[in-house]
Protein backbone atom coordinates (compact mmCIF):
# COMPACT_ATOMS: atom_id res chain seq x y z
CA UNK A 1 0.00 0.00 0.00
CA UNK A 2 1.60 3.81 -0.56
CA UNK A 3 2.50 5.63 1.95
CA UNK A 4 0.68 8.60 2.98
CA UNK A 5 3.37 10.77 2.07
CA UNK A 6 4.24 8.86 -1.04
CA UNK A 7 6.05 11.37 -3.92
CA UNK A 8 6.33 14.05 -1.16
CA UNK A 9 8.82 16.22 0.02
CA UNK A 10 9.24 17.71 3.35
CA UNK A 11 11.18 19.98 5.32
CA UNK A 12 11.36 18.97 9.25
CA UNK A 13 13.18 21.79 11.31
CA UNK A 14 14.43 20.84 15.02
CA UNK A 15 14.56 17.63 13.06
CA UNK A 16 17.18 15.92 15.67
CA UNK A 17 15.62 15.06 18.36
CA UNK A 18 12.18 14.89 20.50
CA UNK A 19 9.19 15.44 18.40
CA UNK A 20 11.55 16.53 14.82
CA UNK A 21 12.83 13.21 15.25
CA UNK A 22 9.70 11.16 15.68
CA UNK A 23 7.97 13.10 12.14
CA UNK A 24 11.47 12.81 10.26
CA UNK A 25 10.91 8.70 11.39
CA UNK A 26 6.92 8.75 10.41
CA UNK A 27 6.89 10.78 7.05
CA UNK A 28 10.03 8.94 5.80
CA UNK A 29 8.05 5.78 6.52
CA UNK A 30 4.98 7.06 4.43
CA UNK A 31 7.07 7.80 1.71
CA UNK A 32 8.28 11.45 1.96
CA UNK A 33 11.84 12.45 0.84
CA UNK A 34 12.70 14.80 4.21
CA UNK A 35 15.10 17.63 4.52
CA UNK A 36 16.02 16.95 7.76
CA UNK A 37 16.91 20.55 9.38
CA UNK A 38 18.93 21.58 12.81
CA UNK A 39 22.26 22.54 14.47
CA UNK A 40 23.13 18.84 16.13
CA UNK A 41 25.16 18.25 12.83
CA UNK A 42 25.91 14.80 14.30
CA UNK A 43 22.64 14.06 15.35
CA UNK A 44 21.95 14.95 12.39
CA UNK A 45 24.77 12.84 10.27
CA UNK A 46 23.44 9.59 11.76
CA UNK A 47 20.16 10.67 10.75
CA UNK A 48 20.79 11.14 7.34
CA UNK A 49 22.61 7.47 7.19
CA UNK A 50 19.65 5.72 8.95
CA UNK A 51 17.83 6.51 5.94
CA UNK A 52 20.00 6.65 3.33
CA UNK A 53 18.75 8.65 -0.22
CA UNK A 54 15.27 9.10 1.10
CA UNK A 55 16.77 12.02 4.52
CA UNK A 56 19.26 14.75 3.69
CA UNK A 57 20.37 16.68 6.83
CA UNK A 58 20.81 20.50 6.62
CA UNK A 59 21.98 22.68 9.23
CA UNK A 60 19.89 25.12 9.14
CA UNK A 61 19.51 27.63 12.27
CA UNK A 62 16.03 29.17 11.99
CA UNK A 63 17.43 32.70 13.70
CA UNK A 64 19.35 32.71 10.33
CA UNK A 65 17.77 34.14 7.20
CA UNK A 66 20.12 32.99 4.89
CA UNK A 67 20.59 29.31 6.21
CA UNK A 68 16.54 29.22 5.91
CA UNK A 69 17.00 30.50 2.24
CA UNK A 70 19.56 27.44 2.13
CA UNK A 71 17.47 25.26 3.70
CA UNK A 72 14.64 25.59 1.26
CA UNK A 73 17.21 25.65 -1.80
CA UNK A 74 18.04 22.32 -0.95
CA UNK A 75 14.79 20.51 -1.15
CA UNK A 76 14.50 21.92 -4.29
CA UNK A 77 18.42 21.06 -5.34
CA UNK A 78 18.23 17.15 -3.72
CA UNK A 79 14.70 16.13 -3.93
CA UNK A 80 13.15 18.39 -6.61
CA UNK A 81 10.86 20.79 -4.47
CA UNK A 82 9.00 21.26 -1.40
CA UNK A 83 5.43 20.24 -0.46
CA UNK A 84 5.55 19.81 3.23
CA UNK A 85 7.05 22.32 5.99
CA UNK A 86 6.84 21.36 9.52
CA UNK A 87 8.25 24.47 11.54
CA UNK A 88 8.87 22.79 14.72
CA UNK A 89 12.66 23.89 15.80
CA UNK A 90 12.11 25.32 19.68
CA UNK A 91 13.95 25.84 22.89
CA UNK A 92 13.09 25.97 26.44
CA UNK A 93 13.34 29.29 28.35
CA UNK A 94 13.86 29.73 32.27
CA UNK A 95 10.40 30.52 33.85
CA UNK A 96 11.62 34.19 33.95
CA UNK A 97 8.38 36.73 35.15
CA UNK A 98 7.56 39.47 33.50
CA UNK A 99 9.47 41.35 35.69
CA UNK A 100 12.90 39.61 35.31
CA UNK A 101 12.57 38.52 31.55
CA UNK A 102 15.40 41.34 29.44
CA UNK A 103 14.35 43.09 26.30
CA UNK A 104 17.71 40.51 24.61
CA UNK A 105 15.97 37.29 26.55
CA UNK A 106 12.89 38.01 24.79
CA UNK A 107 14.26 38.60 21.18
CA UNK A 108 15.96 35.94 21.22
CA UNK A 109 12.79 33.47 21.73
CA UNK A 110 11.11 35.06 19.41
CA UNK A 111 13.69 35.10 16.95
CA UNK A 112 13.59 31.28 16.97
CA UNK A 113 9.94 30.39 18.29
CA UNK A 114 8.46 33.03 15.81
CA UNK A 115 10.56 34.64 13.17
CA UNK A 116 12.22 31.36 12.58
CA UNK A 117 8.72 29.91 11.18
CA UNK A 118 8.06 33.38 9.39
CA UNK A 119 10.94 32.97 7.03
CA UNK A 120 10.61 29.54 6.73
CA UNK A 121 6.95 30.21 5.35
CA UNK A 122 8.41 33.06 3.28
CA UNK A 123 10.66 30.99 1.80
CA UNK A 124 9.08 27.83 1.46
CA UNK A 125 5.97 29.55 -0.43
CA UNK A 126 7.31 30.05 -3.72
CA UNK A 127 8.66 26.79 -3.67
CA UNK A 128 5.19 25.51 -3.17
CA UNK A 129 3.31 27.30 -5.26
CA UNK A 130 5.27 25.50 -8.15
CA UNK A 131 4.57 22.49 -7.27
CA UNK A 132 0.63 23.67 -7.04
CA UNK A 133 0.34 24.12 -3.31
CA UNK A 134 1.15 22.70 -0.16
CA UNK A 135 0.65 22.00 3.69
CA UNK A 136 2.88 24.50 6.38
CA UNK A 137 2.43 23.47 10.24
CA UNK A 138 3.88 25.60 12.67
CA UNK A 139 4.38 24.32 16.19
CA UNK A 140 2.90 26.10 18.71
CA UNK A 141 1.53 24.61 22.65
CA UNK A 142 -0.69 24.22 24.67
CA UNK A 143 1.39 27.45 26.71
CA UNK A 144 0.07 29.58 23.90
CA UNK A 145 -3.68 28.58 24.17
CA UNK A 146 -3.35 29.41 28.44
CA UNK A 147 -1.69 30.44 31.12
CA UNK A 148 0.51 28.43 33.48
CA UNK A 149 2.11 26.03 31.40
CA UNK A 150 5.37 28.04 30.29
CA UNK A 151 6.75 31.24 30.44
CA UNK A 152 6.08 34.57 29.46
CA UNK A 153 8.35 35.03 26.57
CA UNK A 154 7.87 31.09 25.43
CA UNK A 155 4.26 31.25 25.84
CA UNK A 156 3.80 35.06 24.35
CA UNK A 157 5.53 33.25 21.39
CA UNK A 158 3.72 29.99 21.07
CA UNK A 159 0.64 32.24 21.02
CA UNK A 160 1.87 34.57 18.29
CA UNK A 161 2.62 31.23 16.25
CA UNK A 162 -1.37 30.43 16.01
CA UNK A 163 -2.21 33.66 14.55
CA UNK A 164 1.02 33.99 12.15
CA UNK A 165 -0.84 30.46 11.25
CA UNK A 166 -3.93 31.83 10.66
CA UNK A 167 -3.11 35.49 8.45
CA UNK A 168 -0.88 33.00 6.41
CA UNK A 169 -3.42 30.39 5.38
CA UNK A 170 -5.14 33.44 4.86
CA UNK A 171 -2.76 34.73 2.23
CA UNK A 172 -1.64 31.55 1.02
CA UNK A 173 -4.97 30.17 0.41
CA UNK A 174 -5.32 31.04 -3.05
CA UNK A 175 -1.82 29.23 -3.86
CA UNK A 176 -3.51 26.05 -2.24
CA UNK A 177 -1.03 26.24 0.78
CA UNK A 178 -2.62 25.60 3.99
CA UNK A 179 -1.69 26.53 7.15
CA UNK A 180 -2.09 25.50 10.34
CA UNK A 181 -0.64 25.04 14.31
CA UNK A 182 -0.05 22.15 16.29
CA UNK A 183 -0.61 22.30 19.92
CA UNK A 184 1.08 19.84 21.92
CA UNK A 185 0.68 19.26 25.71
CA UNK A 186 3.27 17.46 28.05
CA UNK A 187 5.56 15.64 25.76
CA UNK A 188 8.91 13.73 26.94
CA UNK A 189 11.56 15.23 25.55
CA UNK A 190 14.84 17.14 26.45
CA UNK A 191 12.84 20.39 26.40
CA UNK A 192 10.05 19.25 28.38
CA UNK A 193 12.97 17.89 31.07
CA UNK A 194 14.54 21.67 30.79
CA UNK A 195 11.55 23.31 31.57
CA UNK A 196 10.56 20.99 34.74
CA UNK A 197 14.32 20.33 36.23
CA UNK A 198 13.91 16.96 34.81
CA UNK A 199 17.83 15.78 34.21
CA UNK A 200 17.16 14.05 30.46
CA UNK A 201 14.70 13.32 28.33
CA UNK A 202 12.66 10.92 29.68
CA UNK A 203 8.73 9.47 29.08
CA UNK A 204 9.13 7.53 32.78
CA UNK A 205 9.52 10.56 34.87
CA UNK A 206 6.68 12.87 33.12
CA UNK A 207 3.94 9.66 33.64
CA UNK A 208 5.15 9.20 37.16
CA UNK A 209 4.63 12.49 37.38
CA UNK A 210 1.47 12.66 35.64
CA UNK A 211 0.43 9.84 37.61
CA UNK A 212 0.86 11.75 40.34
CA UNK A 213 -0.39 14.63 39.85
CA UNK A 214 -2.36 14.45 36.19
CA UNK A 215 -4.96 12.30 37.02
CA UNK A 216 -6.56 15.20 37.96
CA UNK A 217 -5.55 17.57 35.57
CA UNK A 218 -5.22 15.63 31.96
CA UNK A 219 -7.97 12.88 31.56
CA UNK A 220 -5.50 10.79 29.64
CA UNK A 221 -2.65 10.26 32.38
CA UNK A 222 -0.06 9.41 29.92
CA UNK A 223 3.27 10.40 28.70
CA UNK A 224 2.83 12.31 25.74
CA UNK A 225 5.45 10.56 23.47
CA UNK A 226 6.99 12.42 20.34
CA UNK A 227 5.17 9.93 18.27
CA UNK A 228 1.68 11.22 19.15
CA UNK A 229 2.73 14.49 17.94
CA UNK A 230 4.29 13.36 15.06
CA UNK A 231 0.98 11.66 13.89
CA UNK A 232 -0.94 14.64 14.26
CA UNK A 233 1.76 16.12 12.21
CA UNK A 234 1.21 13.26 9.26
CA UNK A 235 -2.49 14.52 9.33
CA UNK A 236 -1.99 18.33 8.87
CA UNK A 237 0.73 17.05 6.13
CA UNK A 238 -1.06 14.92 3.88
CA UNK A 239 -3.89 15.61 1.93
CA UNK A 240 -6.37 13.57 4.89
CA UNK A 241 -6.40 17.06 6.08
CA UNK A 242 -7.55 18.95 2.45
CA UNK A 243 -10.02 20.72 4.36
CA UNK A 244 -8.25 22.08 7.00
CA UNK A 245 -6.37 25.29 7.35
CA UNK A 246 -5.92 28.45 9.69
CA UNK A 247 -6.34 26.28 12.82
CA UNK A 248 -4.51 24.47 15.39
CA UNK A 249 -4.90 21.39 16.18
CA UNK A 250 -4.38 20.35 20.01
CA UNK A 251 -2.84 17.00 20.97
CA UNK A 252 -3.04 17.00 25.01
CA UNK A 253 -4.19 14.62 25.95
CA UNK A 254 -7.05 16.48 27.68
CA UNK A 255 -4.75 18.38 29.73
CA UNK A 256 -6.77 21.83 28.31
CA UNK A 257 -9.85 20.85 29.06
CA UNK A 258 -9.98 22.34 33.06
CA UNK A 259 -9.86 21.06 36.40
CA UNK A 260 -11.17 17.34 37.52
CA UNK A 261 -13.85 19.70 39.77
CA UNK A 262 -15.68 21.25 36.84
CA UNK A 263 -16.14 17.97 34.61
P1 LIG B 1 13.70 18.92 21.65
O1 LIG B 1 14.65 19.73 22.45
O2 LIG B 1 13.78 17.44 21.77
O3 LIG B 1 13.84 19.30 20.11
C1 LIG B 1 14.04 20.63 19.67
C2 LIG B 1 15.00 20.60 18.50
O4 LIG B 1 15.11 21.94 17.98
C3 LIG B 1 16.41 20.14 18.89
O5 LIG B 1 16.86 19.12 18.03
C4 LIG B 1 17.23 21.41 18.75
O6 LIG B 1 18.59 21.17 18.36
C5 LIG B 1 16.48 22.17 17.67
N1 LIG B 1 16.77 23.60 17.71
C6 LIG B 1 16.87 24.42 18.80
N2 LIG B 1 17.20 25.66 18.43
C7 LIG B 1 17.32 25.64 17.08
C8 LIG B 1 17.66 26.61 16.10
N3 LIG B 1 17.95 27.88 16.45
N4 LIG B 1 17.66 26.25 14.81
C9 LIG B 1 17.38 24.97 14.44
N5 LIG B 1 17.08 24.00 15.32
C10 LIG B 1 17.05 24.33 16.61
O7 LIG B 1 12.24 19.43 22.04
P2 LIG B 1 10.78 19.08 21.47
O8 LIG B 1 9.91 18.94 22.65
O9 LIG B 1 10.84 17.99 20.46
O10 LIG B 1 10.40 20.46 20.77
C11 LIG B 1 9.88 20.56 19.46
C12 LIG B 1 8.86 21.68 19.42
O11 LIG B 1 7.71 21.31 20.21
C13 LIG B 1 9.34 23.02 19.98
O12 LIG B 1 8.88 24.07 19.15
C14 LIG B 1 8.66 23.08 21.34
O13 LIG B 1 8.50 24.40 21.79
C15 LIG B 1 7.35 22.40 21.04
N6 LIG B 1 6.62 21.90 22.20
C16 LIG B 1 7.15 20.94 23.00
C17 LIG B 1 6.41 20.49 24.11
C18 LIG B 1 6.94 19.43 25.06
O14 LIG B 1 6.32 19.21 26.13
N7 LIG B 1 8.03 18.75 24.75
C19 LIG B 1 5.15 21.01 24.36
C20 LIG B 1 4.63 21.98 23.50
C21 LIG B 1 5.38 22.41 22.41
Amino acid sequence: MAGRLEGKVAIITGAASGIGLGAVELFAGEGARVIAADIQDEKGARLQERFEGRVRYVRCDVTREDEIAAMTAAAASEFGGLDILFNNAGISDRMLTVEEITAEGWDWIFSILVRGPMLGIKHAAPLMRERGGGSIINTSSVAGLQAGFGPIAYSSAKAAVIQMSRVAAAQLSPQKIRVNALCPGLIATSIFGASFGLPRETADKLAAMIAATGPKVQPIPKAGLPEDIAKAALFLASDDSEFVTGTYLLVDGGLTVGPRSAW
